[in-house]
C-alpha cells in the first residue's frame, strides 16, 4: 500500500518493470506498473517527476519499508539515494506509469539500471513532484532543452492548449536520437544535434537567433546546468521575458552526480538569481524569485 504522504515522509509508491524498450541507442523507456499506482496523483503538470530510489551501498532496509522509519534511524548517508526523472506518461486506467531514461555510459546509478532493468524488477520512488504546464494565457510558448528534458518537453507539447503556437528546441546527440512525436499544429520542433560540441551550446545559439513571435512567450527551459544559466540570463536580461513566464532550472550538472549537484543546487540558483536578477532591466527585476519563475524547486 501507498504510504500516506506527510511533509516530512513524501509518499513512497513501490511499483515493478512492466516493459523496456530503446526508444533510440541513448534513451531507453521503462514502463512501470503495480498495485499502488492504483491512486498515482499525476495529472496537474506536464513537467511531473518522482523521485527513484536506490539504496545506499552496502545498505539493506526492513521489509516492508518504511522511509520515515529508516530516516528516523539510520544516519543520512545510510538513506536510500534519489534520481530524479519525469513521468513521461501517466495511464490510470492501464495504472502504468512511462519513464525515459537518458542512457549516458557506465557511470551513475539511474542511467545503467534502466539498461540492466528486466520485467518483474522492483523500484520504489517518491512523488509525484512537478510545477510546470503550459498556460493557455499566452499568446505562445518556448521550450528548450537537452535529452534529459524531452520527456518533459514531449509531454507538454503534447498539451499545448487552445492551438497555441509553440517553437521547441531539443539537442541530442544525433539524427538517430530523435523521437517520432505526434504533436498538434502549430508546434514547430526543431532537432539540433550536437555532434562534437559541448552540450547545449547549439541550443543557446538556435535561441539566440530565434526571432521571438509576437506577444507574450512562456518559456521551459531545462537540461545541463551550465548552458541553462546561460540561456536563462539570455531570456530574463536580453529578452526580457518576465520570471513568472520561465520555468528554469539544471536537471543535472556535468562532472556532477545527482547527489552533489542537488547538494549545490540551492546556492547555483541563488547565485544565478543574485547575478542575473539584477543586470535585468525587466520591470518586475527584484520581486523574490517563485517556485517558477526563478529555478523549479526539484
Ligand atoms: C525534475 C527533473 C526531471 C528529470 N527528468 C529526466 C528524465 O525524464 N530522463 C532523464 O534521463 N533524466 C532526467 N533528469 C536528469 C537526471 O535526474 C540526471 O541526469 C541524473 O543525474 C541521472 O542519474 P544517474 O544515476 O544516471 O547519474 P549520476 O550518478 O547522477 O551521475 C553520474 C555521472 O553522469 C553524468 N550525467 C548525469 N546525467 C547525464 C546526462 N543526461 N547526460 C550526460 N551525462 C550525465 C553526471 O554529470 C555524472 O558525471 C531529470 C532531472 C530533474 C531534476
Amino acid at each position: 500500500m501507498a504510504e500516506r504522504p506527510t511533509r516530512r515522509t513524501p509518499r513512497t509508491t513501490r511499483a515493478r518493470v512492466v516493459r523496456k524498450r530503446y526508444l533510440s541507442p541513448r534513451m531507453i523507456r521503462v514502463v512501470l506498473g503495480g498495485e499502488s499506482l492504483a491512486d498515482f496523483p499525476a495529472g496537474a503538470y506536464t513537467d511531473h517527476y518522482v523521485k527513484l530510489l536506490f539504496p545506499a551501498e552496502g545498505v539493506r532496509y526492513p521489509e516492508p519499508f518504511d522511509l520515515a522509519a529508516v530516516r528516523a534511524s539510520l544516519p543520512r548517508d545510510q538513506w536510500p539515494v534519489t534520481r530524479t526523472y519525469t513521468v513521461r506518461a501517466w495511464d490510470p486506467a492501464a495504472c502504468e506509469l512511462t519513464v525515459d531514461f537518458v542512457v549516458h555510459g557506465d557511470e551513475g546509478l539511474a542511467g545503467p539500471w534502466a539498461v540492466r532493468a528486466e520485467p518483474g524488477d522492483e523500484v520504489l520512488f517518491l512523488g509525484p513532484g512537478g510545477g510546470y504546464r503550459p498556460s493557455p494565457e499566452v499568446d505562445w510558448h518556448l521550450l528548450v532543452g537537452d535529452e534529459s528534458a524531452l520527456p518533459a518537453i514531449a509531454a507538454s507539447l503534447e498539451a499545448i492548449p487552445g492551438g497555441a503556437p509553440a517553437r521547441a528546441f531539443v539537442e541530442v546527440a544525433g539524427p538517430e536520437e530523435e523521437q517520432e512525436l505526434s504533436l498538434p499544429p502549430n508546434v514547430d520542433l526543431r532537432w539540433l544535434h550536437r555532434g562534437t560540441a559541448r552540450v547545449g551550446d547549439r541550443l543557446v545559439e538556435a535561441v539566440r537567433a530565434l526571432v521571438f513571435p509576437p506577444g507574450e512567450v512562456q518559456a521551459f527551459v531545462h537540461g545541463e546546468a551550465g548552458w541553462v544559466k546561460e540561456l536563462r540570463r539570455h531570456l530574463r536580461v536580453e529578452r526580457g521575458v518576465p520570471r513568472e513566464r520561465l520555468s528554469v532550472s539544471g536537471y543535472w550538472r556535468l562532472g556532477h552526480d545527482e547527489d552533489g549537484w542537488q547538494a549545490s543546487k540551492r546556492e547555483w540558483n541563488a547565485r544565478v538569481e543574485a547575478e542575473q536578477e539584477g543586470a535585468s532591466e525587466a520591470p518586475d527585476a527584484g520581486v523574490p524569485a517563485g517556485p517558477r519563475g526563478g529555478a523549479a524547486g526539484h
